[in-house]
Formats: structure tokens, C-alpha cells, sequence
């Protein structure tokens, strides 16, 4: 894909009209992560495992956890979706080293699109751990049991947006304006059967996302493991626009930079949640699943042994549950296949 995708995406809807913000966002993110390696203190923007790694230490006791659950099978993959730099895996691996029978049953796999962070990733588990990348989720292997997790994996995968009107309904689209510049506009839509959005309101809906968590679903069918999903969303009937990009570390409008910049929606988990009607199944806010699998013991831990680092753990940690942080805005789904 050229790298000014701006006039790649001009061509596009010039021969043939309007795209949905879904092929927007798919094409925009694909030339970001391929061409910035955009996470952490130093990146676009930061991510819980680069805040504090209290949260990659919590993520590795629920695998050894889930890895008990389902028999400690003498193997099992560890599959993570999205991995960024790597740092969530490495907390995870560093965290149930205390259990030499997890870690050694553990097949590293990776869900990750972008060489750049590939490259990352192999640095930070180092040249010892063993791992595999895939492409996409379908070449996971189907056995042993799997174990997975995403964090900031789900919002960046693509969403249509659509609008009601007071006539009917119509798809929120990436169009040219009169100066040959990215702009919305709205094309008539057949009508959709939501209810719950008023006139003049929008909803989003993410096939990708469903298929991603229906392939899950149809997996727990036949290979056991669990899933979590860990990301900003909705736990109530999502209403409204959550298009969002980040620019160098600033908001921009997600038509400014495409490419340059991250872009994303929220998560819809309320459906998610749905979706996984018939397997064991847990939604809830990132606060309490930190503080549920011992993050305030372990920040305690931490503090004695590092005292001159309390501040900033204790900051940092904050930053992860607190309400009006992290806290609430990021949703917790957890599955099981039984
Ligand atoms: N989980 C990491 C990073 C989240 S950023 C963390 O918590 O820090 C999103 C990650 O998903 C990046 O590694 C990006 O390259 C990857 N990614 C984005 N879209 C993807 C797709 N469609 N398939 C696979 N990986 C994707």
C-alpha cells in the first residue's frame, strides 16, 4: 500500500464513490500499525501493560488460573491477539514462571498483522522464547486447549457507522468534498431494526468483531480454553459516534491523518456479551477485575519493596482502576468454553 494513503483513498472514491467508515478504519489502521510502532510512554498513545505491569502480572494469574481449570493439560496455546510491544506477553510469561508446569506447557502464538511490531514482540520475549505469528485467528492450531487474551485488540477492528433519520436510515460514509478533500456525508440505507436510536442518532455495528468472537465461539464447540477481552466500551445497548484518532499523542479528526494516526471505537461488549450466551461468561469493568484478582495486594507488595518507587506505582495504578480513569471506561469479558 503506498504510503500516502490519503491519495490512495482519494483514487479509490473518486472511480467509485463513497466508502463506509468500516473500509475507512480497515485501510487507516492497517497503514498505521505497518508503518508506526505507535504503543507506550514514547508512542502515539500508552496501553495498560506499558502503565503499570501490576496489569500483565494480574492477566498471568488468571492464565495460570484458567490453565488449572482446564485439567493443567501438559500443553496448551497461549494465543494473543494484537500484542503491541510485546510487554503483556512478557509480564505474563515473567508472572507464571511460579508455576514451572504452566510455563513449560505454554505455546506462544501471536494475532498480529503489522512486521514492525512482529520485530517488537521477538525483542521483548528474547531469543529463548519460543512463539509463532499468524496472520489471522483461522491458523491458530485447533488443539491443544487455548488460552487467549487482547487487550486493545477488538477497537481497532472496523465499524460501519449508520444514522436514523427522520425518514428512514442511512450509512455514515468517507466521501470527497468539491476540493477533492476526505469528508462524512450519509448515503439512504435500507432500514435497520434498532429501536432504540432516536432520530438524529447514530449506531455502530462491527461485523469483524463478531465474526472474531463468533470464531471463538465455534472453537469453544470443539477445543477448550478460555478468552479475555480487555478494551474501552459500552456494557449497556450502545447509542452514538466513538469514531476516534490520535495524532502524536493529540485528538484529531479521524479524517485528518488517515494512516498517521491510531483510530478506533469503542466496544460494544453489550453484544459481545450476548454473543457468548451458552459458555460461562463474566462482563465487568476493568476496576474490579484488577481489584477481584489482587491488584491492591500486590501494589502494596510492590510499594515495600520498592519505596522509592511508590508514587509513581501507586500513580500509575491509579491510572489503571480508577473510576474516572481506566477504571470504569474499560470493560472485562472473560469466557470459558466450560
Ligand atoms: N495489546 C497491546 C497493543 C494494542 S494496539 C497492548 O495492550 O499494549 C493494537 C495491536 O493490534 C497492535 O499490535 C496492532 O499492530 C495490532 N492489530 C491491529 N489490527 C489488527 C488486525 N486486524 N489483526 C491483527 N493485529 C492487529
Amino acid at each position: 500500500m503506498s504510503s500516502n494513503l490519503a491519495a490512495t483513498l482519494k483514487t479509490i472514491i473518486q472511480e467509485n464513490g463513497p466508502i463506509g467508515v468500516d473500509r475507512y478504519m480497515a485501510m487507516a489502521a492497517a497503514h498505521y500499525y505497518t508503518h508506526h510502532v505507535a504503543i507506550g510512554q514514547d508512542g502515539d498513545f500508552t496501553t495498560s501493560p506499558e502503565i503499570n505491569q501490576i496489569f500483565g502480572e494480574m492477566v498471568g494469574l488468571w492464565v495460570m488460573a484458567h490453565w488449572a481449570h482446564h485439567g493443567k493439560p501438559a500443553a496448551f496455546i497461549l494465543c494473543e491477539c494484537g500484542p503491541g510491544r510485546g510487554t503483556l506477553m512478557a509480564d505474563i510469561l515473567r508472572t507464571i514462571k511460579a508455576m514451572p508446569a504452566c510455563l513449560s506447557a505454554a505455546h506462544v502464538h501471536f494475532v498480529e498483522i503489522s512486521p514492525a511490531m512482529r520485530a517488537r514482540q521477538a525483542d521483548a520475549l528474547g531469543e529463548t522464547q519460543q512463539c509463532q505469528w499468524h496472520d489471522s485467528i483461522d491458523t491458530v492450531p485447533t488443539q491443544p486447549p487455548l488460552i487467549l487474551i487482547a487487550n486493545e485488540f477488538l477497537d481497532a477492528l472496523p465499524t460501519q457507522q449508520f444514522k436514523r433519520e427522520d425518514n428512514g436510515w442511512a450509512e455514515h460514509v468517507v466521501g470527497l468534498s468539491d476540493d477533492g478533500e476526505l469528508i462524512f456525508g450519509l448515503m439512504p440505507h435500507a432500514p435497520l431494526p434498532f429501536d432504540h436510536i432516536n432520530a438524529g442518532q447514530m449506531i455502530e455495528l462491527s461485523p469483524a468483531r463478531n465474526q472474531f468472537c463468533n470464531h471463538i465461539k465455534t472453537r469453544f464447540a470443539h477445543q477448550n480454553g478460555s478468552a479475555l477481552f480487555i478494551d474501552y466500551g459500552y456494557h449497556v445497548p450502545p447509542v452514538g459516534n466513538t469514531l476516534q484518532a490520535i495524532y502524536n499523542k493529540k485528538p484529531c479528526h479521524p479524517l485528518s491523518h488517515p494512516g498517521q494516526a491510531d483510530i478506533t471505537t469503542h466496544v460494544d461488549f453489550h453484544s459481545l456479551n450476548r454473543l457468548f450466551e451458552g459458555y460461562p461468561h463474566i462482563l465487568t469493568t476493568q476496576q474490579a477485575w484488577i481489584k477481584g484478582m489482587g491488584g491492591d495486594d500486590r501494589l502494596q507488595q510492590l510499594c515495600s519493596g520498592n519505596p522509592a518507587h511508590t508514587q509513581t506505582l501507586t500513580q500509575s495504578y491509579q491510572r489503571l482502576t480508577a473510576t474516572d480513569q481506566m477504571g470504569h471506561l474499560f470493560k472485562v469479558l472473560e469466557v470459558r468454553s466450560v
